[in-house]
């Protein structure tokens, strides 16, 4: 198929689009971008592809960030500054980090994906988020065509959310992320399972040892996106009031794994839903949930973005219904004409 997306992204979704570029510097982000408005066209700007449900088609062009580099701006005995292109591998720019001696990453480890993408939505993991170590990004306006430099506090972090996703969704294109890494480890040490392979492979208590921990970790729970097609966690695992706990546990003699947040609301775990459900055993045009984690949607068919979406509203429809608790899709729904069309 003409400009076909299947190979573009992780859930191996059949998608094509108008056209395909990629940029490796603002000069050539500001032609391409005028090329396709020279024909009104819309234009979408991808990193790996693996937080995104595509379309059959998308009417438009598809731009590949592919601005590289990673730069020292500034050091002292405990810090250093560095600025990384957007185009860069995450896991690959982590990796680099336990190189260099540069800590704060590590629970970051094997995150598919860019590093432009990893503030869009904070990226997170094992009780790190990126924007713990993200001082500023470096943008390009696409209603203004002016870069400028937007702070932490001003990309609006949030769980899984940033301006990036919300206000300036669509307007924005990060070119080039800056972090503020410790010279000196400082271990983050706090969640469950990191805690207990920790332990139980008595492991040092260093940088390395975590970021190899999580490298196995999410080696043995997570398909391998080369292998299975996946965009990583489907659903957001959602949060309730304690008064909805409360009364969920009343009418179900089944024992919910949460999490009780600072503020009181209670998390609840969206795989353990769908799997007390029963959703794990469902197979439909290619689409089920990971035997291993069932907060993971997994496709190895020849499955459009409608046929994705259908799956995940019987999934949402189930939990509503029986638990009265809404799942939100994590990944970006991208808007497109939605059948298959033949080019
Ligand atoms: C197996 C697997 C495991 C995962 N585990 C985690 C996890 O533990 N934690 C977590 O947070 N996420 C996880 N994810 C989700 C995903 O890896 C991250 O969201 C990642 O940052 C997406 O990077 P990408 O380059 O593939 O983004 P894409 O999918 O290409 O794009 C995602 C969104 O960001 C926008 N975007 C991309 N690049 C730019 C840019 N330069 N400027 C502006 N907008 C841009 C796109 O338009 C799109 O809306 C996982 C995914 C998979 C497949």
């Amino acid at each position: 198929m003409k400009n076909s997306l299947r190979a573009h992204n992780t859930l191996r979704l059949q998608s094509s689009c108008e056209s395909l570029d990629s940029f490796d510097s603002v000069e050539r982000l500001q032609q391409c971008l005028q090329w396709s408005q020279r024909f009104s066209a819309e234009a979408l700007v991808l990193g790996y592809g693996s937080n995104v449900v595509l379309p059959a088609f998308y009417p438009g062009m598809v731009l590949f960030n592919r601005i590289m580099g990673t730069e020292v701006i500034s050091e002292t005995d405990d810090h250093v500054h560095v600025v990384v292109g957007a185009g860069e591998n995450w896991h690959a720019f982590v990796e680099q980090c336990m190189h260099q001696q540069w800590y704060g990453l590590e629970n970051l480890a094997s995150i598919p994906g860019s590093v432009g993408a990893a503030p869009v939505q904070n990226i997170g993991a094992y009780g790190v988020d990126v924007s713990q170590w993200l001082i500023q990004c470096e943008v390009f306006c696409r209603e203004t065509r002016q870069c400028y430099h937007l702070s932490a506090v001003e990309c609006g972090f949030g769980y899984r959310s940033s301006i990036f996703k919300q206000a300036k969704k669509g307007k924005l294109v990060i070119l080039r992320v800056h972090f503020l890494l410790n010279k000196r480890p400082q271990l983050q040490l706090t969640y469950p399972s990191l805690i207990r392979y920790v332990a139980e492979n008595r492991l040092p208590q260093t940088p390395l040892s975590i970021f190899n921990a999580v490298v196995a970790i999410r080696g043995m729970r997570l398909p391998r996106v080369e292998q299975i097609g996946n965009a990583g966690s489907f659903f957001v695992n959602p949060i309730i009031s304690q008064v909805q706990f409360d009364e969920l546990i009343a009418r179900f003699s089944c024992a919910f794994d949460h999490y009780v947040l600072p503020d009181k609301r209670v998390k609840l775990f969206a795989g353990q839903l769908l799997k007390l459900l029963g959703w794990q055993t469902v197979r439909r045009n290619g689409f089920s949930l990971y035997s291993k984690n069932a907060l993971i949607l997994t496709h190895d068919g020849e499955g459009s973005q409608s046929e994705c979406l259908q799956f995940a509203k019987n999934l949402q429809d189930s939990v509503r219904g029986v638990f009265g608790v809404s799942l939100t899709i994590e990944p970006e729904v991208i808007t497109g004409i939605t059948e298959p069309v033949s080019c």
